[in-house]
């Protein structure tokens, strides 16, 4: 807790909700600027969709999307040719509104001509996306997969993925879409705040039973019947790996906007839940990317008619307690330290304490015995962690640690061994190909100009246009102009923002736009490439020339 009048700053700030809640010059935050925006319905499939344009075939992970109410026609165009060209094809669609969660507002349809577009859909736009009909089922039901991802560094890349996630079930029999079974949630979507309603719901001490099971208890059960597990797995890590590469540039820009380089400010990591669908084919499809997973680690119990009370979740519990713990094991400032000086104990949390007083509401309402000596000792561990966390000197850690029976020599001795995995840097050079966009975004954010703006202004972009060359006889700067007004105002007419300027998907748009001018035969992703090259190359030079006039 982050007590009022406290002066010193601290190495930790565990946020609730979002990046913005203090003024913060140090340490690190557990929110990224802009996160939750980046990943909001519309955002994310835009992102996917420029990445789809480029590499089409190692972004087939995200189902077909169009955005509502602005893509409309152009859904109800595309679906048309698709049917022409394929008759026996019989689509579903789902619509989801933006910014909505645990299913809110999501329906299927058949036909594009279903869309609701009264009442809410016109006040609150939406993503209607290709309807995954041949999902894996379990004992006939269909179920989802929520994975956690630490994103520990933007800058650079650092991804860690928990070994083991939470698989959520559908609590009705699923079948294959049909006019007459759209409408049944409880057969076709899989959150758990809808099931939980269902009356076939089941809670489950065990973690490989009920309605809510750890993944990797998925995993042996798909492994027994001779599935290729291993596969799978590196299949969820490309996944993961590719979709926080599609939403980086969106995050750097909003990253310069909050925290200038050069300026005292913390740094940022931030645990992400992503929700995965299989298909009968144990392809991975994403779904969407949570940027505030919940934590929870119990759930409510109707103990009689109206009378409710929170019981420990053992699957939870399981999966989330090492997700948080190996977080904060990685983010330990004392690592650093522990590098370089010998151990000066100095770390300040600022962590809700939420987790720890609902651990203990939950063991007191336990009636299995060896279930509570276990969340007993689980809930005495993490009460020394944040002891040890509060402590400010070597000395305060050991005293503390006295209080444990059997004192560990060194905090990490006494924890198990991550559950976080890293997946980049390490496969870094697997993935690097597709870092493109991120290359626009570094050249949008050099031209942004005024520090703490998120959007390029006509000069800005008139002055990129010059610094890389890329007007000439066939492109004025008229042209230019015109180029940037255009595009501007659409992105702008969708945005509910009042910043007025090019945002960095106008400015992507634009740049694919005078790559196809500049190289017309090639693949997007080739034309995109070597206008990169072309603007790094020439903008160096520049950058060369006036050092050299600098000291001359
Ligand atoms: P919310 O944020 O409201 O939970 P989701 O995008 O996660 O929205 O969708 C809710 C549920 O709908 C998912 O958990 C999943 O069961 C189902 N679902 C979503 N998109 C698809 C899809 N394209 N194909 C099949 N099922 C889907």
């Amino acid at each position: 807790q982050f007590p009022l009048g406290r002066r010193l700053p601290c190495d930790i700030y565990w946020h609730g909700v979002s990046f913005h809640d203090n003024n913060i010059f140090s340490g690190q935050v557990n929110k990224f600027p802009g996160m939750t925006e980046t990943v909001r319905k519309i955002t994310l499939s835009r992102a996917m969709r420029t990445m789809q344009d480029l590499f089409p075939v190692e972004y087939n992970f995200y189902p077909r999307s169009w955005i509502l109410p602005e893509e409309l026609s152009l859904f109800v165009e595309e679906v048309r040719t698709m049917k022409d060209s394929n008759p026996s094809w019989k689509p579903t669609f789902i619509v989801k509104p933006d910014g909505g969660c645990q299913g809110d507002g999501i329906y299927l349809i058949k036909d594009p001509g279903d869309i609701r577009l009264t009442g809410s859909i016109q006040s609150r736009p939406a993503v209607v996306q290709e309807y995954i009909c041949k999902p894996l089922l379990m004992d006939k039901l269909k179920f989802d997969i929520r994975l956690y991802v630490l994103l520990k560094s933007l800058e650079p890349l650092e991804i860690y993925i928990a070994k083991d996630g939470l698989s959520r079930f559908c609590t009705e029999p699923y079948q294959e879409p049909t006019l007459k079974n759209l409408h049944q949630v409880f057969m076709h979507l899989t959150n758990y705040s809808l099931n939980i309603h269902s009356g076939n719901f089941i809670h489950s001490d065990s973690v490989n039973t009920g309605s809510k099971r750890t993944f990797s208890s998925i995993l042996c059960r798909l492994s027994s019947r001779g599935a290729d597990v291993k596969k799978l797995w590196s299949d969820i890590i490309s996944l993961v790996i590719k979709t926080i590469i599609a939403l980086t540039p969106e995050l750097k820009v909003y990253y310069q906007s909050d925290i200038p380089a050069g300026k005292p400010g913390p740094t940022c990591f931030q645990i992400l839940g992503f929700d995965i669908l299989l298909t009968k084919n144990l392809k991975p499809m994403l779904l969407e990317v949570n940027a505030n997973p919940s934590m929870r680690i119990e759930h409510e119990q109707e103990l009689s008619p109206g009378v409710f009370e929170n019981v420990p979740s053992p699957v939870d519990e399981e999966v989330k307690v090492a997700v948080i713990r190996d977080t904060l094991r990685l983010v330990d400032p004392q690592k650093k330290k522990r590098k370089d000086t010998h151990l000066s104990f100095h770390t300040y949390l600022l962590i809700f304490p939420t987790q720890l007083q609902s651990l203990h509401a939950g063991i007191a309402g336990m009636k299995d015995k060896q279930h509570k000596h276990h969340s007993l000792k689980l809930s005495l561990k993490l009460k020394f962690y944040l002891k040890l966390g509060s402590c400010q000197s070597l000395e305060q850690a050991r005293e503390a640690s006295g209080e444990l029976p059997a004192a560990p020599k060194s905090p990490e001795a006494a924890l198990p061994s991550l559950c976080l995995k890293q997946v980049f840097p390490k496969y870094a050079s697997e993935f690097s190909y597709l870092r493109l966009v991120d290359r626009v975004a570094a050249l949008f954010i050099r031209f942004l100009g005024v520090k703490g703006t998120t959007k390029l202004g006509p000069t800005g972009f008139r002055t990129f246009i010059r610094n890389c060359r890329l007007s000439n006889s066939n492109f004025s700067m008229a042209a230019v102009d015109i180029l940037y007004i255009d595009i501007t105002r659409r992105w702008n007419s969708m945005s509910i923002e009042k910043e007025s300027g090019m945002c960095l998907q106008a400015f992507v748009e634009a740049f694919f736009c005078l790559a196809r001018k500049k190289y017309k035969s090639l693949p997007l992703h080739e034309q995109v490439s070597a206008l990169v090259e072309v603007c790094e190359c020439r903008l160096a030079a520049l950058h060369r020339k006036r050092l050299v006039w600098g000291c001359g």
